[in-house]
């Protein structure tokens, strides 16, 4: 008797409230499912792939190496030249040039550049002094290895400032322009200039024009 009025108030009071507990089952759904998704998505603790380990500071350690910029680096005109005389013969469309000095044609492996007598040669580019000479044909003459297989030979110098072995930057004087090589005498003051690259006698105009480049590391 007890028991049965019991049941009939617990399934009274469901009845009575059953929009309330419904509300409060749905809360307390939503809950769980909140509390799920968090602790699913719950990140785990990251591990660096390289730890940062911290170093003793020394002191005197070489700092980590630094990656330069690189700079072009051109070569340039050796002189203020006024005009072209003789050319290069590059064996494509011309063999032989005119010399007026041995009134015929002969072979040209460099190019003349004409210019006042004592008119300032500069070296092209740095470079170290291969060999000072004087011949008849060519006056004096000097060779400048300019790295990377780059040698070339200023020819027609006078008043030679440079010695063989000497390290020389670019810009820096090694002679004038002269009529010192008798074989080119009547081209009047110029420099002979000759370039060879890899060993093979090349154009040097475009070095003289300041087309050619080098990239180096900056300081
Ligand atoms: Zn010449």
């Amino acid at each position: 008797m007890n028991s049965t009025k019991k049941t009939n108030k617990f399934t009274r009071f469901l009845r009575n409230n059953a929009a309330l507990l419904l509300l409060i089952f749905c809360v307390l759904a939503i809950a769980a499912v909140v509390l799920a998704v968090t602790l699913t998505n719950k990140p785990a603790p990251s591990i660096p792939d390289n730890p940062v380990v911290e170093k003793p500071d020394d002191g005197d350690k070489d700092p980590d190496p630094v990656i330069k910029d690189k700079v072009k680096v051109y070569f340039a005109k050796p002189l203020n030249y006024t005009s072209v005389g003789m050319e290069y013969v590059d064996g494509k469309d011309v063999l032989f040039v005119s010399n007026s000095t041995l009134g015929g044609y002969c072979y040209h492996k460099g190019i003349d550049l004409i210019a006042t007598d004592g008119t300032e040669v500069a070296s092209m580019y740095d470079g170290t002094v291969l060999d000072v000479k004087n011949t008849f044909e060519m006056g004096y003459e000097v060779t400048i290895d300019h790295g990377d297989n780059v040698i070339a030979t200023y020819a027609s110098l006078n008043d030679i400032q440079v010695v063989k072995g000497q390290n020389v930057k670019k810009g820096d004087k090694i002679g004038v322009a002269s009529t010192t090589a008798s074989n080119e005498f009547m081209d009047g003051a110029h420099v002979h200039l000759e370039v060879t690259k890899d060993g093979k006698t090349v154009d040097p105009m475009p070095y003289v024009k300041g087309e050619i480049f080098r990239e180096v590391e900056q300081d």
